[in-house]
């Protein structure tokens, strides 16, 4: 098949929701992909954030079909091994109490806020509902989460949206204006990532977590971008010296299969019980045992080359001398670069991607999510197309 065949199929059958770009993406080996007319892209994309392994991980592949050729899916009615096994892992390795077992990012929140309104529920009735999230944020597009987006765009076309969500700027003034008595939870990225790669100050999340802790409000912290070792630790939360409620992960979890869920401290690890939450393909044992794959290769010493390998990449650029590109944010592997005047992101991710460069976008940031186990030899790769890119 030639790429105008498909995207001609593509065009007639599938409903046109995403701004494709015009071009095909057919296999790949570590951070390095290849279109069916065999062209070479360095990825600075990993899927958005997903394939943390990048493609063809033996590991992976061999924990994905051993347990595919044993058995590919059951239900949550019978017991089987991947999910608790990495369950106990994701426990174990951050010291919370117990996980629940979802396909996305959108149905891990769906699980936070329903465990943040039934905690509050079961312990003070009725009237105390209320989420603030935060301007810029991004939590999914379920009608829950897309409410809880703190995005005016989003709240067009499809109402009516869910109740009981208000916004609040990331400063502990602006958190306690939108304070009250019908408040249960406060919901957070800490690196606002569609949003635009928007660092929290580590001072004000600490002093949230702080009134929340006062007021009983549950910190739901999303880690669906920022977690499983993206950030350079296992969760992003671990670097601002907190301990959330509850913590939401998927993009990464599973290495590119669909997989999320969240993470309850002690206090709200019984609060959703028989009944009142569920997934017929939560704890899929394909995706779990994928996760077991990636999280075994998570250690220490993976988690510090991510650290310096961010290091690497947001020197790199910075050097580049480039005079359409300015800074860079971001912790780890999860990177924004400003863009200067004159330049949008759109158009300089469309030059990259000419070039062979995979990169997304972010509010007005180029947004770089390498795979966790790029090498150095592909960050230059794609250095040098940056360099010889994004100049006059
Ligand atoms: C991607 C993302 C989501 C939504 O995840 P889906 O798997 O697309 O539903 C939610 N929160 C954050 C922070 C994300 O980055």
């Amino acid at each position: 098949m030639t790429f105008e065949e498909l995207k001609a199929m593509d065009d007639t059958y599938v409903m046109h929701t995403y701004a494709r770009f015009p071009v095909d993406i057919d296999h790949g080996q570590g951070a390095t992909l290849y279109s069916l007319a065999g062209k070479e892209y360095i990825d600075f994309t990993s899927g958005i954030g997903v394939n943390s392994l990048g493609y063809g991980d033996p590991t992976w592949i061999s924990a994905i079909t051993q347990q595919i050729q044993k058995l590919g899916h059951i239900s949550n009615l019978y017991y089987t091994q991947p999910g608790p096994k990495l369950a106990k892992e994701l426990c174990t390795r951050t010291g919370m109490d117990k996980v629940f077992f979802g396909n996305s990012g959108a149905e891990a929140n769906e699980a936070m806020i329903k465990l943040a309104r039934k905690y509050s529920f079961d312990k003070y009735g009725k009237g105390r509902s209320t989420i603030i999230t935060l301007n810029h944020s991004f939590h999914g597009r379920t009608m829950a989460t897309i409410t809880a987006t703190g995005q005016p765009h989003y709240h067009t076309y499809f109402f009516p949206f869910v109740e009981d969500f208000r916004y609040a700027d990331p400063t502990l003034e602006s958190i306690q204006a939108q304070g009250g008595d019908d408040v249960c939870a406060v919901m957070v990225e800490l690196i606002q990532g569609e949003g635009g790669v928007r660092p929290l100050d580590k001072a004000m999340v600490q002093a949230l977590a702080k009134l929340c802790q006062e007021k009983d409000w549950l910190l739901l912290v999303d880690e669906v971008q920022t977690g499983i070792g993206r950030t350079g630790t296992l969760f992003a939360y671990q670097q601002f010296d907190i301990q959330p409620d509850v913590v939401s992960f998927a993009k990464g979890i599973a290495g590119g299969l669909p997989l999320g869920g969240i993470l309850a401290s002690e206090k709200c690890a019984t609060v959703l019980t028989p009944g009142t939450h569920g997934s017929t393909f939560g704890a899929n044992p394909v995706s779990t045992a994928a996760g077991g794959a990636v999280m075994a290769k998570l250690d220490d010493a993976f988690l510090k080359e991510v650290q310096e390998k961010g290091q690497y990449l947001r020197t790199s650029i910075e050097n580049l001398g480039s005079p359409w590109l300015g800074g860079v944010v971001g912790m780890g592997l999860m990177l924004g670069v400003d863009v200067k005047e004159g330049h949008t992101n759109k158009e300089l991710a469309t030059l990259l991607l000419d070039n062979g460069l995979l990169c997304l976008t972010a509010g007005e940031r180029l947004r770089l999510l390498p795979p966790l186990v790029i090498t150095k030899d592909e960050m230059d790769k794609g250095l040098a197309i940056m360099k010889q890119t994004l100049h006059d």
